[in-house]
């Protein structure tokens, strides 16, 4: 693996009043075969509903960036980038189990990459920019509602310390998008670590393309696990090294209560970070078979049903992934078999590790209990229809002496206290740590998209913004924004806004 490789060879600069970036796109290095030049649609009235000075901070860029007018117009279309232009992305995808060999960005373009000044690469895409090679009879566009969701999702799920892609800014257009209804559109500029996915490896595998594979292979371990390079067999030790991520991944979503709704192969990174805040919803109530997507017919991507899916979607990858594995076919299956074999005992490890912190317990004084106990913890939470998040401040309150806990929670709470290390404090200090005591909740959500819709009032949506920035910060408890939905409040489905 040679890393000269990975020098920038393609970058447009973006010089503003202040400063001057640099958007470098190694993703040219690879074949043409691999993406198409795009240019985004200009809007025709930007508005910046709200800029992620934090995450700017991280990307090396000024805090106010944004007040820069350029920069509003490179974010929103209207100027755009040229020498190298912005380009879409070719993948494929299994869909709700159907394999789709050709989908590819349909609405997102990458303007291009960042490197933070920690040495890490960041690529910077606007999603909802206009129609692309991709959009197969799609508008490319994308309502306002959903980039407020993804924006609000994508921040919580970063603070709460789940992997994910990022929102640096939302932007309305002051164009109309049209869905079962006119609605105001937007456009999202998402910053991941890549936007390389499961589906990538499976588009080049579908058309028998050994070469476009291989290099595949070398840029994302380059970009993303350079410890496979010196691999006896990197593909073999990529695919390991991806299992690992994604086991973690989706015990951390499990132990947040998130459904991610819409796990196909195309919405998979590579690198391990979240990503297609569509349909996805954090639960109130705890139900282990819990589906808010309104596509989501079959329950394909139920609540309980994630960790088998992230194993499934693995399976997928090794697939696309065997021709690159050196030996006679059996030994290719042998070997990939055996990398997949490191899911289930790296996601039990992970929960458990999470689950543990949940209860007050440190990994390392867990006893062998806590797992069960967890278990029958949901079993209780299930049968009396509790919040999953509030159950938890609950039982912390509870231990704190400083409210009981409900009656149906009682003879649970009871054994857990029993199980816990003698030193209470430690306990509690834990709980805080692993317990949010507000999340972005449904509800929520929707109040603020409705606000912004009917009376162009953005409040509700920088209220709760502020708000889950500190999701450990137990003064929430007092807010609105951390109060479960009223039953007719309750959000039942989720749309994707596609
Ligand atoms: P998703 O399931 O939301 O990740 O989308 C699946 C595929 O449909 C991807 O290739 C998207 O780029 C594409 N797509 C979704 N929405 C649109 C749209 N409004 N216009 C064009 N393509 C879209
Ligand atoms: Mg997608």
């Amino acid at each position: 693996m040679n890393r000269a490789t990975f020098a920038a060879k393609a970058y447009a600069k973006v010089t503003t009043m202040e400063t001057s970036v640099q958007f470098e796109q190694t993703y040219r290095q690879l074949p043409e075969r691999f993406y198409s030049n795009e240019y985004a649609k200009a809007a025709s009235a930007p508005s910046l509903l709200a800029f992620n000075e934090d995450l700017a901070a991280s990307l090396g860029l000024p805090k106010n960036w944004i007040a820069d007018e350029e920069v509003l117009a490179l974010l929103s279309g209207r100027r755009q980038l040229e020498d190298p232009p912005p380009l879409s992305m070719h993948y494929a995808g299994h869909q709700f189990g159907h394999f789709n060999p050709s989908l590819g960005d349909g609405r997102a373009i990458l303007i291009g990459e960042i490197v933070s000044p920690d040495g890490r690469r960041f690529d910077v895409q606007l999603k909802g920019s206009g129609p692309t090679t991709h959009s197969r009879g799609g508008d490319g566009l994308a309502p306002l509602g959903p980039v407020i969701r993804e924006y609000l999702m994508s921040e919580f799920m970063f603070r709460v310390g789940v992997p994910t892609s990022r929102s640096l800014a939302a932007i309305a257009t002051g164009d109309s998008v049209y869905r079962e209804r006119t609605e105001p559109g937007g456009i999202l500029t998402r910053v991941a670590s890549s936007h390389i996915r499961f589906g990538t490896f499976q588009y080049f595998a579908a058309r028998a393309d050994q070469d476009a594979l291989e290099r595949l292979v070398t840029y994302v371990i380059d970009r993303h696990y350079p410890e496979c390079a010196a691999a006896e067999q990197p593909a073999l030790a990529l695919l390991e090294a991806i299992t690992l991520r994604t086991a973690r991944l989706i015990a951390a979503w499990q132990a947040l209560g998130f459904i991610h709704g819409v796990m196909n192969t195309d919405n998979m990174l590579i690198c391990g970070e979240t990503i297609d805040y569509g349909p996805c919803a954090l639960m109130d109530t705890f139900r282990a078979d819990q589906v808010f997507s309104s596509i989501d017919q079959g329950s394909r991507y139920a609540f309980h049903q994630q960790p088998g899916i992230g194993q499934w979607n693995l399976m997928a990858l090794a697939d696309a992934l065997l021709p690159m594995i050196r030996g006679d076919q059996d030994t290719k299956i042998a070997l990939a078999k055996g990398a997949l074999e490191t899911y289930a005992p790296a996601f039990q490890a992970a929960y458990a590790a999470q689950t543990a912190a949940k209860l007050g317990l440190a990994h390392e004084e867990a006893p062998q209990e806590s797992e069960s106990q967890f278990q029958s913890l949901l079993v209780c939470m299930q049968s009396n229809q509790l919040d999953y998040t509030q159950t938890f401040i609950e039982l912390e309150r509870g231990l704190m002496e400083e409210a009981p806990v409900r009656e149906s929670l009682k003879p649970w709470f009871d054994d857990w206290l029993k199980t816990l290390p003698l030193d209470k404090d430690s306990a509690i200090r834990a709980m805080r740590r692993a317990n949010p005591s507000i999340i972005a909740r449904n509800h929520q959500i929707e109040f603020a998209i409705a606000e912004a819709y009917q009376k162009n009032d953005l409040s509700r949506f920088h209220g709760l913004l502020g708000a889950i920035k500190t999701p450990f910060d137990r003064t929430h408890l007092e807010s609105p924004f951390a109060t479960p939905p009223q039953p007719e409040e309750t959000v039942l489905r989720t749309f994707c806004g596609t």
